[in-house]
């Protein structure tokens, strides 16, 4: 099957290489992301391959179906940039990477945390221009303190597990409670609970509807004053200019990200001889208590591996039976 890899990277090369090595499939590396205009290099392609800002409308899913693209294979868990009722109407399949390491995640959390609240990140570069001084460095202990996980799926519930590891008091919200949860001790409460207990919010719900923009300036006026906010699961379930002002107000007392709403258009590249021209990204850069990496939770090596394994097992499942092995449809959804 052809397959054209869209938004592709280096490290997508090597390892989807790796995983296709003596399939039959033709593997067509691209590095532009899909969107209306991009699709038409998917000519004479049966897949796509796609990344987390790949836009997957409906006007790209019309110009993919009329140049017979029957298979969306998204190279990620999340899928809130595909229009799956498009794709069910226009018979193009749709397939995703369930879980490929949620621990690479979690622990990615525990890292933006831990660097975050002890100022590891301005350390470093003290240290490095032989500056010594600790006055400004000053953490706090986690252990003792309340974390408060939104949304106890497989990253969530590790990112729990971890945290009480720390010796933190865990407390948890989701609309459906995980058993593995309860019995490691974490107890679910309700939204506005967790935001009133939690000395550190971590999010790691989908994006949906209901999670957008679900930390505004409401959800931050219940939070304790000088809250520490994680977020590593989609930029948009956090208001970024509602906690742009928390932070302003001390309100927010730390802010460490890995997404953003507005990163499409500037993780995954190097701009670093550019211009940035999103002001409320800049804005957020310039805090000492606001610590940001490019989405990259997911890099290890085992995710990495497991997600080209996942993907080349959804396309050569697709061709065998019509079917990918991990479907998503608002079938399913709707489940
Ligand atoms: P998952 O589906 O296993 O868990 C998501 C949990 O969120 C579920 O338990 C679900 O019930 C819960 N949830 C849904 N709506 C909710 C709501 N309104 N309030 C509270 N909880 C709600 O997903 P996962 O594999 O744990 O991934 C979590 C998210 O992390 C993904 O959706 C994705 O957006 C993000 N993610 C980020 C990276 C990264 O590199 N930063 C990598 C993988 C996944």
């Amino acid at each position: 099957m052809k397959i054209v890899v869209f938004s592709a990277k280096p490290y997508d090369r090597r390892f989807l290489e790796k995983a296709a090595a003596g399939s039959a499939h033709r593997l067509v590396f691209v590095e532009a992301g899909l969107n209306a205009d991009t699709a038409v290099l998917a000519d004479a392609a049966a897949c796509v391959c796609v990344f987390v800002n790949d836009v997957v409308d409906r006007a790209t899913l019309e110009k993919l179906a009329e140049m017979g693209v029957r298979l969306v294979a998204l190279r990620c868990a999340g899928f809130n940039n595909v229009d799956l009722q498009a794709a069910r109407d226009l018979g193009i399949a749709v397939a995703r990477v369930p879980a490929y390491s949620p621990h690479a995640v979690a622990e990615h959390t525990i890292a933006l945390i831990l660097a975050l609240n002890r100022n590891i990140h301005r350390a470093f570069n003290r240290v490095r221009e032989g500056n010594f001084a600790l006055d400004g460095l000053i953490g706090f202990d986690l252990h003792g303190k309340t974390a408060g996980i939104v949304g106890t799926g497989q990253i969530g519930a590790i990112a729990g597990r971890l945290l009480a590891a720390f010796g933190c008091t865990v407390i948890a919200h989701d609309v459906h409670e995980n058993p593995d949860c309860r019995a490691a001790g974490i107890a679910y409460v309700s939204r506005d609970e967790l935001f009133a207990r939690a000395d550190i919010v971590s999010l790691h719900c989908p994006l949906t509807p209901q999670t957008h923009h679900m930390i505004d300036a409401a959800a931050i006026a219940k939070m304790k004053h000088g809250v520490m906010i994680v977020n590593t699961s989609r930029g948009a379930v956090i208001d970024t200019r509602a906690v742009l002002d928390g932070l302003k107000s001390g309100a927010v007392g730390h802010l460490a990200l890995d997404v953003y709403e507005e990163e499409s258009d500037l993780f995954f590249e190097d701009l670093s001889n550019k211009i940035i021209d999103d002001d409320v990204f800049a804005r957020l850069l310039t805090f000492p208590n606001v610590l940001i990496t490019g989405h990259q939770a997911f890099l290890t090596n085992e995710a990495l591996t497991n997600i080209a394994d996942t993907t080349i097992a959804n396309i050569d499942a697709f061709e065998k039976t019509g079917e990918p092995r991990h479907p998503v449809s608002v079938e399913r959804l709707a489940d």
